[in-house]
């Protein structure tokens, strides 16, 4: 099946995104960090470049979306809303639906952006990544799962990297409990967007001198307070602490998911993530 067929399920990820004053002064500019990621990288340097918009009045301003108004113009005007990746001029563009969040602050629109950027230039455009990101649907998020992320999240951070084993026993006990259904949301997930809103959340502090954990949740709430999201900082910070910050991050492109690292530290091991090289995803512009 032609990948193209496959690109509106991409669009519905609608994956919340990321923020980064950029080096260039403009707020629509955000450098790839692959120093924040140790492992991830991107095909063409020049790509490391993602502009990204949130409005088609902004969109259209830029000299190589102009090629493109009538596509992007579409995009702006569809009331579906929604994300679209794209590449033109030797550069990434993210574009996101700003109907979706008109009153959101300067910090979660960069937030957004800088979560997105992860998604189209370490995952699209690097690799490997997920293969859901592909060709996969992504899951409706049932309570139970609901309820399993946000134990974990609460879990993670009462304990703030200090290593209980019952802890780690206890998150792995809970995965294994979880119907065949809520196991693969909690897959799709972990693979998916926690290394993107992880990545977020430490470009934001990197750029960010009073970025904490207090911002992030602040941010988190205006975009969408779900717990499969809050679940990937915590579970980040958890990593960070336990195994070292820059020891872990490469093996996410490797095959393991940021859940899979937890369960082993809780003695439990899981599949593999099944990874795609993407090489010819059609970023439409
Ligand atoms: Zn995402």
């Amino acid at each position: 099946m032609s990948s193209r067929l496959k690109l509106p399920l991409l669009w519905a990820l609608l994956l919340f995104a990321p923020m980064t004053p950029a080096a260039s002064g403009s707020p629509h500019i955000i450098e790839f960090r692959s120093d924040l990621w140790p492992g991830a990288t991107v095909r063409e340097a020049p790509l490391r470049t993602v502009h990204f918009y949130t409005t088609g009045a902004e969109a259209l301003k830029d000299d190589c979306l102009k090629q493109s108004s009538n596509e992007v113009a579409a995009f702006y005007g569809n009331a579906a809303g929604g994300l679209k990746f794209g590449a033109r001029c030797g550069t990434l563009f993210v574009l996101v639906h700003d109907t979706l969040h008109p009153t959101m602050s300067d910090a979660a629109r960069r937030f957004i952006g800088v979560h997105e950027t992860f998604h189209i230039a370490a995952q699209i455009w690097g690799g490997p990544a997920p293969s859901v990101l592909i060709y996969g649907v992504r899951p409706k998020v049932s309570p139970r799962a609901d309820k399993f992320f946000a134990d974990l999240a609460n879990a993670l951070n009462s304990r703030a990297g200090k290593g209980d084993l019952q802890v780690d026993v206890d998150i792995a006990r809970e995965y294994q409990s979880l119907s065949p259904d809520d196991r693969a949301t909690v897959d799709y997930f972990s693979a998916l967007e926690w290394p993107a809103e992880y990545y977020a959340f430490k470009a934001m502090a990197s750029e960010r001198p009073d970025w904490n954990m207090k911002s992030y949740l602040a941010v988190r709430e205006e975009i969408g307070n779900e717990p499969s999201y809050r679940a990937a900082v915590a579970a980040g910070l958890e990593l960070d602490g336990r195994l070292g910050s820059g020891t872990w991050e490469e093996r996410v492109f490797k095959g393991d998911s940021m859940f899979t690292l937890l369960a082993r530290l809780g003695s439990v091991n899981l599949d593999k993530v099944d990874l795609i090289q993407v090489t010819d995803y059609p970023l439409s512009f």
